[in-house]
């Protein structure tokens, strides 16, 4: 992946109400596995060229005249502990961080597909912004999943790549509008067990 795929996917999750102004921040690995990250500040809209910055695993910019992300440290600890995962975005969703707001995990399986892709996405403590404790909490929540919700804060996606991170940040922002809708009709109805077995016999 490389700098357009970036920016091209910087608009996508800005359209879609995934980042608003400047909120939340995305990287992908190029092909000789360094980290490319958006500029603190930054908005994913309107991302120039010189707003992404090229770094190493231990967070030396490589290229870039702008100061990287204020959540580096997050998303290099989550490369480090999933080699599989080489896209992450980091997103304020207003509905999705309406769940890490109310400090729960999210693991009612209101719909198949969430509990095909998805099961449960486990919540991290709240901390500061940008400190190594969010980062190592964040990374560890990440040894079998590849999104976690930030308390009070936002949530993290991981992929293969950019596209794969995107439609999974999609996906729970579509799950998390449809639970909501469905609480202000006035019920929740989740799958039972029987269903969420069946769903996931699918995968074998
Ligand atoms: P940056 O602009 O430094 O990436 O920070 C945005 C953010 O969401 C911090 O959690
Ligand atoms: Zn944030």
């Amino acid at each position: 992946m490389n700098k357009e795929d970036l920016i091209y996917y910087g608009k996508r999750v800005y359209e879609k109400g995934l980042s608003p102004a400047t909120s939340g921040n995305i990287s992908c690995l190029d092909d000789n596995n360094n980290i490319l990250i958006t500029a603190s500040g930054s908005a994913a809209g309107d991302l120039t060229a010189d707003e992404i910055i090229k770094m190493d695993f231990s967070g030396n910019v490589l290229e870039g005249n702008k100061k990287p992300s204020s959540e580096k440290n997050m998303h290099i600890a989550i490369y480090k502990k999933r080699p599989d995962i080489r896209a992450i975005i980091h997103s304020h969703s207003p509905e999705i961080t309406a769940f890490a707001v109310s400090g729960s995990e999210i693991n009612e399986i209101i719909m198949p597909e969430f509990g095909f892709y998805f099961g449960s996405i486990p919540i991290s403590k709240y901390y500061l912004p940008s400190t190594m404790e969010l980062a190592e909490d964040v990374a560890n929540l990440f040894k079998n999943k590849n999104a976690v919700l930030m308390k009070n804060h936002g949530i993290v996606v991981g992929g293969i790549n950019l596209k794969e991170a995107f439609y999974s940040l999609e996906s729970i922002q579509a799950y998390c509008k449809t639970y909501l809708c469905a609480k202000l009709l006035g019920k929740v109805k989740a799958l039972n067990k029987k269903q969420i077995k069946e769903i996931d016999n699918l995968k074998h």
